[in-house]
């Protein structure tokens, strides 16, 4: 391969997780390098970090920090482990260690800072997100520097500039290009791998941000646009995206290639495998995308492709390429005959919903306009009960409008597959095998672009229906 390509590896949390997988990782940009003139390394925090420091600025906004000494010595023990394991410079591991010290002295200002407040404010979240990213880069820096790779850590707060959306900040990608260039392409040019921390940016006037839980898969997809990078490799701990969560279908088996629209609503309806927002921008530039196991090196993986081969029959003959299912959802309906021809209804309701940050991953409507049915995730639900409330007080009163309630916990199970868009009676196949394994549909969508169905079941029945919807992949 040219000397001059670029790839962006990305490693997950489990990728970073211990010394094995630091281990493996490092391995991996070893071999990357061989083949690639220019690599980049985004890194998640090691996993069970980033829960790990939330929960503590929670408890601290309650007031409560008696639990943080435990946190200060898991998170020591965690990564002064693999830095004993594995660095073998003294200097270096003495370095890493003060470093990553100071890091979780952070934590514990931060959250004292947090209870005496009595609140954590979403900035103050993002500044405690930040650290666990911040830890792992300086880890895994040294020990791809000590495996003979010259390796540097870099934060990418020095050149990820996003909007002040604290929690789930937007990226400028033009000045993000323009930081980028500047702060890796000598490192770059110097034959050195940057090691930068995923999920987090800054705003223009340099205060942390983040991109989303989830989000160092986004960070690496922002950054292969910055370059921009010929590749992004998604380092993860599974072999691929797979035609179902493995955890929930053990029989689940890699897909060698998938589309854009087909990973896009795949990852858009819970295969947590993917970030959603990492497609768009790789798909814009016509970059290549791939996910592969850190585990399990030389397995290929999955391939983003502009159309699968496999786009209109998958190699087995089933239309049904994939199933995913999103928890913890409730769904919200907005019910009255008085709303029959009233103009504007479901404009107001999205506008009420709106109001509130939330996002609606499904929404159904009746013909005859007496009901509107939403999706939202279980803990926004209330407030946009109350948004809803007030917005139509009037109506509620003029008995326009009945009630507006919403559904306990329930989960939306989509089944995706481009091939369904060419093939007639998918919608019924996928009903009656839900029906003969009595999972009761309480509402159905189905994807703009006809890749996807998606159902609402109740909670209780998640597993059973992506369990009895995969074995439509896999039957005969
Ligand atoms: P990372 O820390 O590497 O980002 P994540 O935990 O975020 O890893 O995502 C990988 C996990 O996604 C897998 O361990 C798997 O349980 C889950 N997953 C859900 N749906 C799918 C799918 N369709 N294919 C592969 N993995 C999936
Ligand atoms: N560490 C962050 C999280 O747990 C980002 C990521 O892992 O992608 O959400
Ligand atoms: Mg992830």
């Amino acid at each position: 391969m040219c000397a001059q390509k670029t790839l962006v590896m990305k490693f997950g949390g489990t990728s970073v997780g211990s010394a094995e997988a630091l281990t493996n990782a490092a391995r991996i940009v070893q071999d990357a390098k061989r083949d690639w003139g220019r690599v980049v390394v985004v890194a998640s925090a090691m996993s069970g970090v980033t829960n790990l420091l939330l929960d503590s600025a929670s408890l601290a906004a309650t007031g409560k920090v008696d639990s943080l000494p435990q946190a200060e010595s898991t998170l020591r023990e965690k990564h002064f482990a693999a830095a004993d394991a594995l660095l073998r410079d003294e200097t270096a591991r003495a370095q890493t260690k003060a470093d990553i010290a100071a890091l979780i002295q952070s934590l514990v200002d931060l959250c004292r800072a947090i209870a005496i407040l009595g609140e954590a404010s979403p900035r103050a979240l993002d500044a405690v997100a930040s650290l666990g990213e911040r830890m792992s880069v300086l880890l895994l820096a040294v020990v791809v520097d000590e495996s003979g790779i010259p390796a540097r850590a870099i934060e990418s707060t020095r050149f990820v500039v996003t909007n002040a959306h604290y929690q789930n900040a937007h990226p400028d990608f033009d000045a993000t290009a323009k930081r980028t260039r500047v702060a890796l392409f000598p490192l770059l040019d110097a034959g050195v791998v940057p090691v930068t921390t995923g999920f987090i940016g800054a705003t223009p006037d340099g205060v942390i941000t983040t991109l989303g839980r989830g989000g160092s898969d986004y960070s690496a997809a922002i950054l292969g646009a910055a370059l921009p990078a010929d590749d992004v490799w998604i380092w993860t701990d599974v072999d691929g995206v797979m035609s179902a969560d493995p955890r929930i279908v053990p029989a689940a088996q890699t897909l060698p290639e998938i589309s854009y629209s087909e990973i896009a609503e795949l990852a858009y309806y819970g295969a947590k495998v993917l970030h959603p927002k990492t497609i768009r921008p790789v798909v814009d530039r016509g970059i290549g995308l791939r996910i592969c196991n850190t585990f399990n090196p030389s397995h290929p993986g999955t391939r983003l492709v502009v159309n699968a081969k496999s786009n209109g029959k998958p190699a087995n003959g089933r239309v049904v390429k994939a199933v995913t299912a999103i928890q913890r959802q409730r769904l919200v309906t907005i019910e009255g005959r008085g709303m029959l021809g009233v103009p504007g209804v479901a404009a107001r309701a999205f506008a009420a919903v709106a109001s509130t940050g939330t996002s609606v991953p499904l929404i159904t409507q009746a013909s005859s306009e007496q009901s509107i049915c939403l999706a939202v995730p279980s803990e926004n639900a209330e407030a946009v009960l109350s948004a809803l409330e007030k917005s139509f007080a009037r109506e509620i009163e003029d008995n326009d409008i009945d009630r507006v309630w919403a559904t306990d916990d329930v989960s939306i199970v989509t089944v995706v597959g481009a091939g369904m868009r060419h093939t007639p009676g998918v919608a019924g196949k996928v009903f009656s095998q839900l029906g003969d394994n009595h999972v009761n549909v309480l509402a159905i969508a189905q994807g703009s672009s006809e890749v996807s169905i998606s159902f609402v079941v109740e909670a209780a029945d998640t597993e059973k229906a992506v369990r009895a919807l995969h074995s439509l992949i896999v039957a005969g």
